[in-house]
């Protein structure tokens, strides 16, 4: 259903993504690893139109997405998990939440899907109140995975959820999106740590400059030395 293919992107002189071809099928969840500067937030960035890509195609369900503003990109059921968590600090954990309405793909479904959001994480619910910007970091990032779900997507495109996040946090973080899994989406996962990665994925690839120089299986890849050297990375 998301289909990326011959995919090249850049910043003014730096090549940072040359030629990459995914598939993301419907229900599937599939990881990009590599290490630090391999091109992973360059590549979910251009993928869901935050960055503009180079050259290459990407379409969601047979439909070309890349040229197409964020809000539309949403809006045809793709949403991204930014690096950074991005919430927005002066507002609400529920304001937060609402200013996916906007930019959804059903309306009618809002406050159904907000209940589900509360459901699978019980501390926003609790913290419904509170300012994002004096939640911790774990918070923040369920905060911004809750967000990202209110928009309905069919595909869930998250960038280095681990990062900055205490082993505890990251442990709680990942069970959220072992349930979110259980949902009626597809989900893009970049990460770093490609234990964690490989552990969940069905299917994985392995990014290096820019590159994609193999994929498979988590348990075919496990033992490549592609990966480990992004497990070293
Ligand atoms: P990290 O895990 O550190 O985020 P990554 O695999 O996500 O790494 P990218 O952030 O996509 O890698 O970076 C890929 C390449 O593009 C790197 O060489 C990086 O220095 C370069 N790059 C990234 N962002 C910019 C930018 N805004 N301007 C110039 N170069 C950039």
């Amino acid at each position: 259903m998301l289909n990326v293919s011959t995919l090249c992107s850049g910043y003014g002189a730096i090549t940072a993504l040359t030629d990459l071809n995914l598939v993301v099928p419907a229900r599937g969840f599939v990881a990009l690893i590599g290490s630090n500067g391999a091109g992973k937030s360059t590549a979910l960035n251009t993928i869901s139109g935050l960055h503009p890509a180079r050259s290459g195609s990407v379409t969601l369900d047979g439909e070309e997405i890349l040229g197409k503003k964020a809000h539309q990109v949403v809006k045809r059921g793709m949403a991204i998990v930014p690096e950074g968590r991005m919430v927005v600090a002066p507002l609400t954990v529920e304001e937060n939440l609402r200013l996916a309405k906007a930019v959804g793909r059903n309306h009618d479904t809002f406050d159904e899907r907000l209940a589900q959001v509360y459901d699978l994480f019980p501390r926003l619910a609790e913290r419904r109140k509170q300012h994002a910007g004096l939640m911790s970091g774990g918070e923040q990032q369920m905060l911004a995975l809750g967000r990202a779900l209110m928009t309905d997507p069919k595909v869930l495109l998250l960038d280095e959820p681990s990062m900055g996040l205490a082993p505890a946090i990251v442990d709680v973080v990942f069970a959220a999106i072992e349930r979110i899994r259980e949902l009626d989406l597809a989900i893009l996962l970049v990460e770093q740590n490609a234990t964690l990665a490989l552990a969940m994925a069905d299917y994985a690839y392995v990014l290096e400059r820019g590159r994609l120089v193999i994929e498979g299986k988590p348990s075919d890849l496990a033992d490549s030395p592609e990966v480990m050297d992004a497990y070293l990375g």
